[in-house]
């Protein structure tokens, strides 16, 4: 296998000079971080008064934790280390209006996140030859930009088209013979489907690869996409948090994802007793951003669950390799990309006074893409049994999910007492797309 570098010296170190130099950073970016106010009252409590406490990865324990309530609790500037005049780029967690979390950039963190998407690209064997469509949504989600800025460092050109509208995608694709896209597995599959509706063939594309990531997805569907399209998929993992996409990335042995670890120090624990658990044991992957100047961010609890892998890649690259993510530590789902928390659904619903108490929410797949179906019931003294008015509410339910979780539901509205009631806690998600993680 000959791997192709775009870093060649930083990705082959060995493992005890990468690992110096994480210590190196992490010590400098708790300096950093102590400038926010923040970190500046959660480490004094915690006893780390500077970057020197960390004398070695035994020391880490020291740092407490982060988690996505302290980044809302924290907006909008609580984790802010630099001053706004230095920030020039700002982004958000996807979905949701309700509870933001921003994550800020400098000129110099925006620079290091695009050379790290650039090295995941280029350990794909991507290069300026190829012509890159960006299928993800552009703006304050992290997957359009953030890839975007990599693939013209590292000299593709690019096609913003953004995600949706396939039969334009399809269009561009033609044209300009896109060689890579990027896009969520599901939406793949979806467009795969379009392919054969129109009536064309693989032969009218020039796919060579693609990038899937942003929701989970299994092995069984990454095998999947290569043999409908007949080309090579890769697995592409981020969140916001950490900058986006560029934090893990599987290279030209498409075994597990390599995690940059001289930008992010990642740790696995036990989400249930926090405690530390080594290679090879499955757990909620811990990172810590290692250079970043406007939003530093210690030991992010992501509740994804992986595990971190041992030995060698066979692409020569010493960055430890993280599995394919395997679930969610807590009741987040993902649907189309998009995250939801089924307490923003509960959280609309229990605004509209003639919506009754019990609901479920569904998931399934419709053209291969994620449909979500929000079921509830109607309060019994506002169920007139009426058509009009019943259609009235559910439009006005759609219209409010929507602009909550900015996803498109399809709303069901049943009689007092329709819905199962579960004896033992409520089952509020039903989830049926199968794969998503198995395999
Ligand atoms: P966001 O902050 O909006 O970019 O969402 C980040 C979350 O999306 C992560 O914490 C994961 O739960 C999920 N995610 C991103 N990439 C992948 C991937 N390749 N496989 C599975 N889940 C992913
Ligand atoms: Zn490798």
């Amino acid at each position: 296998m000959s791997a192709v570098f775009w870093e060649k010296e930083v990705e082959t170190l060995c493992r005890e000079k990468l690992e110096a130099l994480q210590l190196q950073r992490l010590r400098a970016t708790i300096d950093q971080a102590l400038k926010t106010p923040f970190y500046k009252k959660r480490l004094s409590q915690a006893g780390v008064l500077s970057g020197n406490d960390i004398a070695s990865f035994g020391d880490v324990r020291k740092i407490p934790y982060t988690t996505k309530d302290d980044l809302r609790q924290g907006f909008p500037y609580g984790f802010l280390a630099v001053n706004t005049d230095d920030v020039i780029r700002l982004h958000t967690s996807s979905g949701t209006t309700g509870t933001p979390t921003a994550v800020y950039h400098t000129r110099d963190d925006i620079a290091r996140w695009a050379n790290l998407c650039a090295r995941s690209l280029a350990a794909t064997g991507a290069s300026q030859r190829d012509v890159f469509q960006n299928m993800m949504t552009y703006g304050l989600f992290t997957g359009g930009l953030g890839l975007h800025y990599g693939a013209e460092l590292l000299g593709m050109m690019v096609i913003p088209s953004g995600s949706g509208n396939t039969p334009r995608q399809l269009q561009l694709m033609r044209h300009f013979r896109t060689t890579a896209v990027h896009a969520t597995p599901s939406y793949l599959l979806h467009l795969f489907g379009e392919i054969e509706k129109e009536g064309l063939t693989l032969s009218d594309l020039c796919l060579t690869k693609a990038y899937v990531g942003a929701e989970p997805h299994s092995e069984g569907i990454r095998r999947k996409i290569e043999s409908l399209f007949g080309i090579d998929v890769y697995n592409s993992y981020g969140l916001s948090e950490m900058n986006g996409p560029g934090v893990a990335f599987e290279c030209i042995a498409k075994e597990c994802m390599h995690v940059w670890e001289d930008s992010y120090y990642a740790e696995i624990v036990d989400p249930g007793t926090l405690e530390a658990l080594g290679p090879g044991r499955e757990g909620e992957l811990v990172l810590t951003a290692l250079t970043r100047q406007a939003t530093p961010i210690l030991r992010y609890r992501t509740r994804d669950l992986t595990v971190i892998e041992e030995g060698q890649c066979a692409c020569g690259r010493t960055h430890r390799r993280i599995a394919r993510i395997k679930g969610r530590s807590d009741d987040m789902i993902i649907v189309n990309g998009v995250n939801i928390f089924p307490s923003q659904i509960e959280a609309v619903l229990m605004r509209v006074p003639e919506v009754g108490t019990n609901y479920q929410i569904y998931l399934d797949k419709q053209a291969s893409l994620d449909r979500l179906t929000v079921k509830t019931e109607v309060a019994p003294e506002a169920f007139t049994g009426e058509f009009v008015a019943l259609e009235k509410l559910r439009n006005h339910l759609k219209h409010l999910l929507k602009s909550e979780i900015l996803v498109n539901p399809v709303v069901e509205l049943h009689e007092p007492g329709a819905l199962p009631v579960s004896t033992g806690k409520a089952v509020r998600v039903v989830d049926q797309r199968n794969e998503a993680y198995c395999g």
